[in-house]
Order: C-alpha cells, then sequence, then structure tokens
C-alpha cells in the first residue's frame, strides 16, 4: 500500500491542520487525539512519510520510540496514573484509520476502563492536559 500525502497528519505536521500540540524533536511530533480514549491520551508520529508499523524504516522506529517512552513517563507523572497501554494500529484489518504511523499514549488508571471510540474533546479540556503533560516533561 502506498503512502497517501493528504492523510490527516501529513496535514497536521505540514501546518495545514490545527492540533493540541506537546512535543517535537528532529525525528518525531506529538499531539493530543482529538477523540481521546482516556485523559492524556495522546499520538506520536515520525515527521517522515511512513503508512504503518509495516513500512516504517528502523529510523523512524527508533526515534518513535524514544519519544514514546519520555512521554509516557511525562503522562504517568502528569496524571498520577498507576500504568500506560500503548496501541499502534496497521492497515483498516488491524483497525488503523488514518494512514502515518503512529503510537497511542493512554495513561491509565487502577480500575478505570478506557473511553468509548469516537467522542470529541473539547479544545480547552485537552489544551490544559497537553500543558500538564509539557510540564511534566521537564
Ligand atoms: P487509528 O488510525 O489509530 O485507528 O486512529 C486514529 C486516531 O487519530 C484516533 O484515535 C482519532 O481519534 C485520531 N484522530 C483522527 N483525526 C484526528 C485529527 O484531526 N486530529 C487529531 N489530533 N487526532 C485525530
Amino acid at each position: 500500500m502506498d503512502y497517501d500525502s493528504n492523510n490527516i497528519f501529513a496535514r497536521i505536521l505540514r501546518g495545514e491542520l490545527p492540533c493540541v500540540e506537546l512535543y517535537e524533536d528532529e525525528g518525531t511530533y506529538a499531539f493530543m487525539d482529538i477523540m481521546p480514549r482516556a485523559d492524556g491520551h495522546h499520538l506520536v508520529i515520525p515527521k517522515t512519510a511512513a503508512r504503518n508499523i509495516l513500512d516504517a524504516s528502523r529510523d523512524q522506529l527508533t526515534a518513535c520510540m524514544h519519544t514514546v517512552q519520555k512521554l509516557s513517563r511525562a503522562a504517568v507523572r502528569a496524571f498520577n496514573a498507576d500504568g500506560v497501554t500503548l496501541q499502534q494500529f496497521s492497515e483498516a484489518a488491524g483497525g488503523q484509520e488514518v494512514f502515518h504511523l503512529h503510537f497511542h499514549i493512554l495513561p491509565r488508571r487502577d480500575g478505570v476502563e478506557l473511553r468509548p471510540p469516537g467522542i470529541m474533546a473539547d479544545t480547552a479540556v485537552l489544551r490544559e492536559q497537553a500543558t500538564r503533560i509539557v510540564d511534566a516533561l521537564n
């Protein structure tokens, strides 16, 4: 399957669509998920084109994993979480809806189920949660 450079996350990377930004380094970008399934649910993506885990390069995966760990630690601190769930879906059959490689980071509390998918969050709430995660990075 080919990479479609007009997917939503490619457009976010190019600044064509807004997002609630969290973190950026040479190889990766992170922002809040617009339909969060947990408080602090956010996404890490490579800055370069990769459709999903099946075509990603070693360098893209290495860069993403470093950022995933950094942000997981910050999110656990920010939300006083008991753990973290990582999700990655590849191809439609694997549950993927946006075809630019991304890793979901979901802070988890003991006994608290994930919310159902598809519920849009208030941008002000996402901004407040992003601030908490960014503050916990430092
Ligand atoms: P997946 O491809 O992993 O199944 O799901 C894509 C994820 O991207 C979903 O969790 C969805 O809420 C999120 N998402 C879809 N469109 C947007 C968007 O425009 N902005 C942001 N920040 N997240 C989005």
